[in-house]
């Protein structure tokens, strides 16, 4: 059997039997995973990757605790739709409870896209108003519903469908938005944006459902919005009767380090009113949530909180949902996030100082980008070198991804057990 699909053999799979439905990484020359563990994945001839990429497998690869649980689950009660079980209450409680008091009620789905495409919908439903505020170089995802709010587009799947109910803020990006570091009040600035947006808005005589960001942009940028930004922006929604929607799908559930939730990042005095995260919370089970305000969940359906879906919240994906959170606390795995993410804010910190090609290293906890230009005056992207160095990485068997929309920031975001010698290892490497 092949160990690589060739990059024709890949087209010629696609066009015969996959579709263009995933996204494949290295696509010039495949890398077929056959397992994985802890932070590594192996290909078929054995071969190990230290994985550097992979944010799903939050707790590591195939954590054993997690396999347990979740085998222990299907064993006793597999699927449940529609009746109450012990996991789906245990697991409501467990996520409110990393939450502000005032986010209490869950909603179970599958998948990132369902959560934000459910939030939407909560938002809309709550005062009736259609008009939704993004932010360039968003995602959230690849439903119908969210593909004019991410305007950052994986596929070009609607690409020309701009509907007049979207409405894209600037990106709140310090190093190459409309106000960079050197401004005096960069969250002042982003958010006034947003203002001017609302009023427009309402001169127009529409009305704004809600503000949707992710808490820190990922595939947009690595964009970590400035502290202040989402507290005002919030207070012009909410003043404009809209919600503020948090996307926590990749950024979410201890990565950042310092919290929990990326959104606290800005501050104890924000609290957003709809929370969607994803990716993480399964470690690679597809699961979902949404957490909402009870007001906002009252407004949804005609006894308040009616809400069908068959697989949301299923006993196995509850078992699983637990035993990810028990692993964070017992292994301290935010910890070790905070720990690993600074220490390898600190090896980078020493490339930029060697390297002409690192304009920017921007991250918190084990969410880090290194965005490399071509000019540090002009800040020109250097796509091609980025995505040439990622090859030669995986020729040295490190998984590294190019993101961004330019596709020239090198991204750190492993599974949570990465350690101190992986960070010098992988760097190391990129020095070489
Ligand atoms: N939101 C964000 C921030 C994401 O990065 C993604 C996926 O990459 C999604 C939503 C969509 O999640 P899913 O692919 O699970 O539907």
């Amino acid at each position: 059997m092949e160990e690589r699909y060739s990059k024709a053999e890949t087209l010629a799979l696609r066009r015969k039997h996959i579709g263009p439905s995933c996204k494949v990484f290295f696509a010039k020359d495949p890398l077929k995973i056959v397992r994985a563990q802890g932070q590594y994945m192996f290909d078929e001839k054995g071969e190990k990757y230290l994985d550097c990429i992979n944010n799903v497998a939050h707790v590591g690869h195939s954590h054993p605790y997690v396999v347990q649980a979740a085998t222990k689950q299907m064993e006793l009660l597999n699927t449940n739709s529609r009746f109450l079980h012990d996991n789906l209450v245990q697991y409501a409680q467990r996520l409110t409870a990393t939450l502000p008091e005032k986010l209490s009620v869950c909603y179970f789905v599958n998948s990132g896209s369902e959560a934000n495409d459910l939030a939407l919908r909560l938002a809309r439903q709550y005062h009736g108003h259609q008009d939704v505020i993004t932010l360039e170089n968003a995602y959230h995802g690849h439903l119908t519903s969210l593909i004019d709010i991410s305007p950052y587009k994986f596929n070009q799947l609607g690409k020309d469908c701009k509907k007049e109910y979207v409405h894209v803020a600037p990106s709140p990006d310090i190093y190459r938005g409309k106000y960079r570091e050197d401004h005096p009040d960069p969250a002042s600035a982003y958010a006034e944006e947003v203002k001017k947006i609302i009023e427009e808005t309402q001169k127009n005589g529409r009305k704004i459902a809600a503000f949707i960001a992710e808490s820190m942009q990922s595939c947009g940028g690595q964009v970590i919005p400035p502290v202040g930004y989402f507290q005002k922006v919030a207070e012009y929604v909410r003043a404009a009767g809209g919600v503020f929607i948090a996307d926590e799908v990749q950024v979410g559930f201890g990565r950042v380090g310092k919290h929990f939730w990326a959104f606290q990042l800005q501050g104890d005095d924000f609290v957003p009113d709809i929370v969607t995260m994803g990716k993480p919370i399964g470690n690679g089970h597809p699961m979902s949530c949404v957490i909402t305000t009870r007001e906002i969940a009252e407004s949804f359906g005609a006894s308040g909180l009616e809400y069908f879906n068959t697989f949301g919240g299923n006993p196995v994906s509850c078992a699983i949902g637990m035993a990810v959170m028990d692993i964070i606390e017992k292994e301290d795995l935010q910890g070790n996030a905070r720990r690993v993410g600074n220490y390898l804010l600190e090896l980078l910190a020493e490339q930029k100082k060697k390297h002409p090609l690192v304009g920017d290293i921007r991250g918190v906890g084990l969410f880090v980008g290194v965005d490399l230009v071509k000019d540090q005056q002009k800040r020109t992207p250097a796509t091609a070198e980025a995505l040439h160095l990622i090859y030669k990485l995986k020729e040295h068997q490190i998984l590294l991804s190019a993101d961004g929309p330019y596709r020239n920031i090198l991204k750190f975001k492993p599974p949570m057990c990465f350690t101190m010698e992986d960070a010098k290892h992988a760097v190391e490497t990129i020095d070489a």
